[in-house]
């Protein structure tokens, strides 16, 4: 088909001269300084086709002009973008089947969004269900699209939809949350790395599970042996039960959801293991470790959840994980190592950096780094997108 009958059914969206190069970068973003005019037959939600000033053709992407990201590419060149989220969707299965042996693991982010050429998209797979989570406009008008092709690909028993994060109404979209597709279902019981988990997809936070902490928690089991872990933040137990296949000496979970917690009984039940009630501690994790004695643990997992969500948050958030640090790094005990993380994307790797030199040096403590970690594998960032990184961790030894 000749080239100008491809881009025919698409508006031309034109940038300003000089605004291509982020996009000749295959950076997926475009902000709404760098559109030079809107042609008039286009909604927002519509795919266009994005030009450089000179008219050549960059890629196509969907616009929302309320927003301060004004378009996502989807396509670049001249590949057909309805073709190219099929292309996207199928690289982004392939890739996770690659990873991981679903008798092991199943449980695992099938779509992450830029990460996957697929901007406002996430989709997370719990054994034979699916959870798709869309941030954007202009993705929600492409969802039957991205279903029939997840269908195709991955013949789930059931896709439910769980839309309910913040941007969706900076998008002018307000919370879509239910089944999308096949049977309704109550939780499930979904096995990560050989151990056993209840998601709760519909309840639950996140789309159920933090699939993004699974290397931490396998490095958890790893360094549990004979050690008194306190799993702070513990939501329902998952470093909790890796401590514990690791021969952890104790394993306290701490959180401030009750809920959360039961399902962390349930699930050291679930593995097998012995349920101690007086382990699974209901607390603010601030008090709990202002309260505690210095010298009870030998190993302390920090992973709260985003204390910064807008970037105006950044400096309070920062004094939050200061003091969490210093109060961990003070209390565990001589030779100890505390796993703190940030999923904060407004604290970025060099910020944390600062804030846990910032809390050694408070405690008193010699810290060293043994170790940095990211996101887990099935949580791919595009190296033109690295905005597309948020989670952080270091493990820390205090002598
Ligand atoms: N580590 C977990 C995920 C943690 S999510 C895993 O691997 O599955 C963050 C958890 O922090 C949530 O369960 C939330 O209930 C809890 N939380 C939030 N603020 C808290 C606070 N101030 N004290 C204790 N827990 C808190």
């Amino acid at each position: 088909m000749p080239k100008a009958q491809r881009s025919a059914p698409y508006p031309v969206v034109k940038l300003r001269a000089g605004r291509e190069k982020s996009v000749l970068q295959r950076h997926p973003w475009i902000f709404s300084g760098a559109i030079a005019a809107w042609p008039d037959r286009l909604e927002d939600g519509d795919l266009a086709a994005i030009a450089a000033a000179d008219g050549r053709q960059l890629g196509y992407a969907y616009v929302n002009r309320r927003c301060s990201i004004a378009a996502r590419l989807v396509a670049f060149g001249e590949t057909d973008p309805r073709a190219a989220i099929r292309e996207s969707l199928a690289r982004a299965v392939a890739l996770r089947r690659a990873l991981f042996d679903p008798e092991r693991t199943n449980a695992a982010r099938l779509v992450n969004g830029e990460g996957d050429a697929l901007p406002g998209l996430i989709v997370d797979q719990y054994a034979d269900a699916l959870v798709v989570q869309i941030s954007t406009l202009g993705m929600e008008r492409l969802k039957p699209l991205a279903l029939e092709t997840l269908v195709e690909l991955v013949q789930p028993r059931a896709i439910y939809e769980k839309s309910d994060v913040a941007a969706r109404y900076e998008e002018g979209l307000t919370d879509a949350v239910g089944l999308l597709y096949g049977r309704d279902f109550g939780p499930l019981v979904v096995v990560e790395n050989g151990l056993r988990f209840y998601a709760d997809l519909k309840r639950g936070q996140k789309t159920g599970l933090f699939l993004d902490q699974r290397d931490m928690r396998a490095l958890t089991e790893e360094l549990a042996a004979g050690r008194r872990v306190l799993n702070g933040f513990a939501y329902t137990g998952g470093f909790s039960v890796y401590a514990a296949r690791g021969g952890a000496a104790r394993v306290v979970s701490a959180d401030s959801s009750g809920g959360a917690l039961r399902l962390a009984q349930g699930n050291y039940a679930l593995n097998g293991f012995p349920v101690a009630p007086e382990d699974f501690v209901e607390a603010d994790m601030f008090a709990y470790l202002r309260a505690l004695e210095a010298g009870a643990f030998d190993l302390i997992i920090l992973d709260p959840p985003a204390f910064a969500r807008k970037k105006e948050d950044a400096p309070r958030a920062g004094r939050a994980y200061k003091d969490l640090n210093r109060l961990a790094l003070a209390k565990v005990a001589p030779g100890g190592l505390v796993l703190t993380c940030s999923c904060s994307r407004f604290v970025d790797e060099k910020l944390f950096g600062q804030i846990v030199f910032q809390a050694a040096s408070e405690a008193g403590r010699n810290v060293r780094i043994l170790h940095r970690h990211r996101q887990a594998l099935d949580h791919p960032v595009s190296v033109f997108h690295p905005e597309g990184s948020y989670l952080k961790s270091l493990l820390l030894s205090a002598d």
